[in-house]
């Protein structure tokens, strides 16, 4: 079968390689109809994810149909349609049993598609744990509809369900890419009284007051005033940062008012400073760390009843074949590109 694969660092190959096979009771072998790119992915590719191993298939977000499951696979069973998890989890460790599955202590836990074993941007990809990595897609909702569910809808949900956002609410969400977007719809799930995308890119403001003109859209050059005057307390009572650079990181620390909490959704190139003396007296709470992606059920559920809607976040489609390509138009942002989908 077909296979993306990281070779080296700097390198990504397109390689002929054999289809997985079931190695545990608890694998599952999944044919991919439907992966993505993620940006992950390029943090592989430019060697800043040291656990990721050269050899791999990479890809982490994917949805497909059951090929195969070992004897203890209880969930799903072959021909059912499925949304693959990011995270690998075994489901029954302190940390999984307390919806952190992130941090499961199984030697695959955590991020281990398309990283440490083989992923999905691929014919096919072996997920183990199948009970707890797997997801049934209702049969009303479309694999476009089902495939960001695994991973960077996760990461919005999860990093909303943490923020303790409120009916009377300002929330302000910084970064309007796939990673802000998704938090974007889940934040507008919990219904607050305002909310506010900080932006840079032209094309990804324009995106944001196209599809969710409820939304107020602001520069990151007049946030600062624009979240004081369109807010209650001067200030945001709930910051969600999804851009992961260090003026974005400040400015979301400086547009919380105090006693706000601010999540840290992104995922940064290197460390940020906290300049306690100047917040001193600010009492913010702030929430770090990565998806626990364990609420898919639910999140493919609300998909279903058509409460979350990612299918206008795919904006352009690639064979495998062609997968390359793909990498180029994603990488380089280019014709305001948000997601693809490779089939
Ligand atoms: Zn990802
Ligand atoms: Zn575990």
């Amino acid at each position: 079968m077909l296979a993306y694969t990281y070779v080296e660092r700097g390198k990504f190959e397109l390689q002929e390689k054999q289809k997985p096979a079931l190695q545990d009771d608890r694998d599952a072998i999944i044919r991919v109809t439907l992966a993505s790119i993620c940006t992950s992915d390029l943090h592989i590719k430019h060697g800043s994810v040291p656990r990721a191993v050269p050899g791999v298939t990479v890809g982490h977000e994917m949805v497909g149909v059951v090929e195969a499951v070992g004897p203890a696979v209880a969930a799903v069973k072959p021909g059912d349609r499925v949304a693959v998890n990011v995270e690998t989890f075994c489901g029954e460790c302190f940390f999984c049993k307390h919806g952190y599955v992130n941090n499961c202590t199984d030697p695959n836990g955590g991020w281990a598609l398309g990283c440490r074993i083989d992923g999905g941007q691929a014919e096919y990809v072996r997920v183990p744990y199948a009970d707890q990595g797997l997801n049934r897609i209702p049969a009303n909702v479309s694999d476009r509809q089902a495939l960001l569910v695994g991973d960077v809808l996760a990461t919005g949900f999860w990093a909303v369900r943490i923020s303790e956002i409120g009916p009377e609410d300002t929330v302000l969400i910084i970064g309007a890419g796939p990673t802000g977007i998704c938090t974007l719809l889940c934040a507008l799930l919990k219904r607050p009284a305002r909310v506010i995308v900080c932006e840079k890119d032209a094309a990804r403001l324009r995106f944001v007051r196209e599809h969710y003109p409820e939304v107020l859209t602001v520069e990151p050059v007049h946030a600062l005033e624009f979240v004081r005057a369109n807010s209650s307390h001067g200030g945001a009572d709930v910051v969600l940062e999804a851009a992961g650079a260090e003026e974005t990181f400040r400015l979301a620390w400086k547009c919380a008012r105090p006693n706000a909490v601010v999540t840290i959704v992104a995922l940064y190139n290197g460390s940020q400073i906290l300049p306690l003396p100047e917040m001193y007296g600010k009492n913010l709470t702030f929430k770090t760390g990565g998806v626990d992606g364990c609420d898919c059920g639910e999140i493919l559920e609300l998909v279903s009843q058509g409460k979350l809607d990612t299918e206008p976040l795919i904006t352009h489609t690639y064979p495998l074949k062609e997968i390359a390509a793909a990498y180029d138009l994603f990488e380089n942002r280019r014709d305001g590109v948000m997601k693809v989908a490779i089939e």
